[in-house]
């Protein structure tokens, strides 16, 4: 037999690519995502303009939302989009230093692969290089407390910072450690802040800087009848789950009705049990009714002759917060309704946008849920102030479930650095070198601050290493071209950001340089791609 004849494994039309060719097009592809999302890194990135095949357009800087709208196919880069998925969920900012991250440690990587070292060497090394850097970041953290306020507004300038929220950040930073530390809740001395509970509401038309926090929610309803007051001072609310209607249109019933007398009969009843149902409301003391389902025409009109104002088919999430906003208990049953069960608030009012209407419920005490409304002259550039001001929201909120923060604009990345160079050199030869790469690898984060901002990243990094020497929070003033201590000139970032970007991106590096056959169906076609060129024609 031929012992060079071919065997084929595959069935027809798979591709496959092996060993070094395979690593190459894998670490290719991740660094080709990473490139993309580069230019965004920092207060001077740009941003991005993506078109959807729909038409719609978003304008933006954050780095897990062009990967998510960029509509990525291939596989490995897809991986790198999962990095900054995780990133987003677990911290909520941080997306695109764990993406560049991932790329240079891959890039890294290999060159160390071109010197013949197994990849298997290279994850060992960058394992044990993620692990110390998180011992490393946890010791030289700084500690702080729901009290240092000054603090917590300077983590959330900082995210904000370059972002399309720019021009009101400390507005707007203002208002995110408000809302925070208002719906913070302590229990056996932890921190318990759930997000949810700050609503963020979106209305054109005015400018960044008319953005507000409301102490209480912004409901998008208008009041049920013309007649209604449009404010109510010291509110008394009423949440209803039920629908304040007789007609139940989940069951059919059928009535005959052989008289204009049975009519008449008919009708009376269904307004007077109307009457009732509104009457046991207004008589535990509302004078405010929201309403999760329907409130019939007749019983509108009694609310409104009543001075009641009303709102109905609140979504349920709403209703959840306003009960924790107003301290009120949602009533199934209105034979159940007492006058505790009523939330408080000190002005409900109607608001006119355009020609919308929305509900204000303001001034509640003590409230657990409250509202961001950012106002924005267009969509786009709303839609960008919002996603900074989650950025913001997601770093605050990490700063105090973890009491840890460190120091930004590339000091927190360059001290990791020093530090896992100074661990490496008590390792073997070959996993030294995989750490100094995992080491170097760190310094793009302050590298790409520089270049995005036109400074000449080589002297930067020089100077930054000098001073990295004595103060750990040296860091790229990247408005004025020097070296500033970050943490003293507010740039300050949580902790769980730069644990959280290390350990996903070395994570995924390790996944990656771990593949060394790519097997592919036939519907995939991931062969390298070879430009076709015409024969006929000059290239
Ligand atoms: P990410 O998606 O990773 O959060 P950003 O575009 O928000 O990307 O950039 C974050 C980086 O910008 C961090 O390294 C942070 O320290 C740095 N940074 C933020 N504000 C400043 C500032 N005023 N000066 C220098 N660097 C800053
Ligand atoms: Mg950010």
């Amino acid at each position: 037999m031929n012992q060079n004849q071919p065997i084929f494994i595959l069935p027809e039309g798979y591709s496959r690519t092996i060993g070094r060719d395979a690593q190459r097009v894998n670490i290719l592809a991740a660094k080709q995502v990473a490139e993309t999302v580069r230019t965004t890194l920092g207060p001077k990135g740009m941003d991005k303009m993506i078109v959807d095949s729909t038409g719609n357009i978003i304008v933006t800087n954050d780095g897990v939302t062009i990967l998510q709208e960029m509509g990525i196919e291939h596989p490995i880069a897809k991986m790198l989009v999962e990095v900054a998925k995780t990133q987003e969920d677990q911290v909520g900012d941080g997306t695109t230093t764990a993406v560049v991250l991932a790329g240079e440690l891959l890039k890294n990587a290999e060159i160390l692969l071109d010197k013949n070292i197994h990849p298997t060497v290279i994850t060992k090394g960058y394992r044990l290089a993620a692990e110390y850097s998180q011992k490393i970041i946890e010791s030289i953290a700084e500690r702080i407390t729901e009290n240092d306020v000054e603090i917590l507004k300077k983590i959330a300038t900082t995210a904000m910072t370059g972002k399309g929220a720019e021009t009101a950040k400390d507005l707007l930073s203002n208002l995110v450690v408000k809302a925070v530390l208002q719906i913070l809740e302590k229990h056996d001395n932890k921190i318990i802040i759930d997000t949810d509970n700050v609503k963020l509401e979106k209305k054109t038309g005015d400018g960044i800087q008319d953005s507000e926090l409301i102490s209480g929610l912004v409901l998008d309803k208008e009041r049920v009848h013309t007649d209604m007051p449009l404010r109510v001072k010291n509110a008394r609310i009423a949440l209803i789950n039920s629908a304040i209607e007789i007609r139940n249109t989940e069951t059919d019933a059928k009535i005959q009705i052989t008289s204009p007398n049975q009519l008449q009969e008919f009708l009376y009843q269904e307004e007077k049990m109307l009457r009732d149902m509104t009457e046991k409301i207004i008589n535990s003391g509302a004078n405010v009714v929201f309403c999760q389902k329907g409130i019939d025409d007749i019983a509108q009109h009694y609310f409104a002759k009543k001075g009641v104002y009303a709102c109905r088919r609140i979504k349920k999430s709403d209703m959840d917060k306003l009960a924790k906003a107003t301290n009120a208990k949602i009533i199934t049953n209105l034979d159940d309704l007492n006058p505790e069960d009523l939330g408080k608030a000190g002005l409900i009012e109607s608001v006119k946008f355009d020609d919308e209407e929305m509900t204000y419920v303001r001034e509640c005490e003590n409230p657990k849920a409250v509202t961001i409304l950012i106002r924005g002259s267009t969509e786009h550039v709303i839609d960008e102030v919002e996603r900074a001001v989650k950025d913001a929201i997601g770093d605050v909120v990490a700063s105090l479930k973890n009491g840890k923060v460190v120091g930004g604009a590339g000091a927190a990345e360059i001290e990791i650095s020093k530090k896992l160079k100074e661990f490496s050199t008590s390792l073997s030869g070959r996993e030294q070198l995989a750490v100094q790469s995992f080491a170097d690898a760190l310094e793009i984060i302050p590298k790409t601050l520089a270049e995005n901002a036109g400074l000449d990243p080589i002297d930067m990094l020089t100077e930054l290493k000098a001073q990295h020497e004595f103060n750990k929070w040296a860091g790229i003033d990247v408005f004025e071209g020097r070296i500033k201590d970050a943490f003293k000139s507010g740039v300050i970032e949580p902790l769980k950001i730069k644990t959280q970007a290390i350990k996903s991106a070395s994570e995924v590096a390790e996944l990656i340089l771990r593949i060394d056959d790519v097997i592919a169906g036939s519907s995939r076609d991931n062969s390298p791609n070879i430009p076709q060129t015409n024969p006929d024609m000059d290239a």
